[in-house]
């Protein structure tokens, strides 16, 4: 057995360094061949965190509008997507933005939207300064899953104007594009990894328990993107389950990616103000004339836009095993393992789990189940 199969062994059967111990692991099959397993234990869970999807039926909002002598460009409600579709998004709002012949331009919020749009900003000429409450890791984005999920909750289909389709296929085009050159970097902000989708049978799929809303579904749009999920046959794969099939993803580590964004954004001049606004009309106390309103859920309140409706959801974070490098779908859960940590997700009913629920309280028992559905797959294959 090679010392990386050891290693596994070892991490598999939950086995300190202790000599005596370390021959029972020699002894245990890496039931995972070219795989590590997940030590899914609760003791190992450091964190639990609750996030607000910002969504609205009719999709992200662009538009421009008039406040006194302000022009605010909005770049807000990007529901399950927003880090996705950060810089395609954010290249909308800067060229608004920037159509107006201002060069000091303000954002507001230091989320996923505002920082991408203060960085296309800067790269278009801009001098800026972002205002926020709260920047990573404090923001609700530092809370996201980070995969690609360009259409995770992004709209109905039913709500949207006729031009939706085409503007999200651009913006989804324009963000994947950026997100390359984030690819292979220190920190590793991006990376791709590989991700099983594993099912017992027919039950599974909250996809098909969806009930009430039509979520929009566009990614056969963009179906050049991304490797195509392939089945895989029994027998070719270590899993103890009915079906599997396997994609690649990109992967976003948001504490370090996050960093990335922020240092180059103050690396080229920029300005960070911590400064709450309570309504639009306390925008006067800014010097700018031209404003990019990134502020994500809190639009809710501060621009009294009731059509953004909260979608609950809450990840437990296990200790990160850098030696895991794949994710996994298993009886409505998500594991996705990061630098920063190894999420764990239930998704519950699929689309509509956390819908209209606006509790940001962790649920410690939710996290435990969640976690213990993925003990089980592993549990099952060290019989
Ligand atoms: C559980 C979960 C998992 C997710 N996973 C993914 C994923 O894998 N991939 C993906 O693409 N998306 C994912 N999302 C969605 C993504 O997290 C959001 O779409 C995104 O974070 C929205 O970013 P934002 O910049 O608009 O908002 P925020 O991150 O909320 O940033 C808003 C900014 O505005 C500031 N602000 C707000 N109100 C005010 C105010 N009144 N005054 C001053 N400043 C203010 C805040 O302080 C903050 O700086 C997930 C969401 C959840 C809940």
């Amino acid at each position: 057995m090679d010392r990386r199969h050891f290693l596994s062994a070892a991490a598999f059967a939950g086995l300190s360094g202790c000599a005596h111990r370390a021959k029972v692991a020699v002894a245990t099959p890496n039931p995972l061949p070219g795989l590590m397993p997940v030590r899914a234990e609760t003791d190992r869970i450091f964190r639990t965190t609750v996030c607000l999807r910002p969504f609205r039926a009719a999709g992200p909002r662009l538009e421009v509008e008039r406040v006194g002598d302000k022009t605010v460009v909005h770049n807000y409600g990007h529901g399950g997507s927003g880090w996705s579709l950060s810089w395609g998004s954010s290249s909308i709002a800067v060229e608004r933005a920037m159509a107006v012949g201002e060069r000091e331009v303000a954002v507001l919020g230091c989320g996923a939207l505002g920082l991408t749009s203060a960085i296309l900003l800067q790269r278009a000429g801009a001098k800026v300064t972002i205002y926020a409450k709260d920047r990573p890791p404090e923001v609700r984005s530092s809370r996201a899953t980070g995969s690609w999920t360009p259409d995770s909750r992004v709209a109905l289909t039913n709500a949207v104007s006729p031009d939706f389709p085409a503007l999200w296929e651009r913006m989804c085009r324009y963000s994947f594009h950026t997100y390359e050159t984030y690819l292979g970097l220190a920190g590793n902000p991006v990376e791709w990894k590989d991700m099983y989708d594993l099912t017992d049978g027919e039950q599974e799929g909250p996809k098909q328990q969806d009930a009430g809303l039509a979520f929009a579904r566009y990614r056969d749009r963009v179906r050049d993107l991304t490797p195509r999920r392939r089945e895989l046959p029994p027998g070719s794969h270590p899993f103890p389950v009915k079906s599997a099939s396997l994609t690649s993803t990109l992967t976003f580590n948001i504490a370090s990616y996050s960093r990335q964004l922020v240092n180059d954004f103050l690396v080229e001049g920029g300005k960070i103000e911590r400064v709450e606004f309570q309504s639009p009309s306390e925008l006067v106390q800014i010097g700018q004339k031209v404003i990019i309103n990134a502020t994500g859920y809190g639009a809710r309140a501060l621009w009294r836009d009731e059509s953004i409706v909260p979608v609950r959801g809450q990840i437990a974070w296990l200790i990160p095993q850098p030696e895991v490098n794949y994710g996994l779908m298993y009886g409505g859960v998500l594991m996705l393992p990061r630098r920063d940590g190894i999420v764990v997700q239930a998704m519950g009913i699929g689309e509509m789990e956390g819908y209209n629920d606006a509790s940001e309280a962790p649920d410690r028992a939710a996290a435990e189940a969640a976690v213990g559905v993925i003990a089980g797959l592993y549990a099952r294959m060290k019989r």
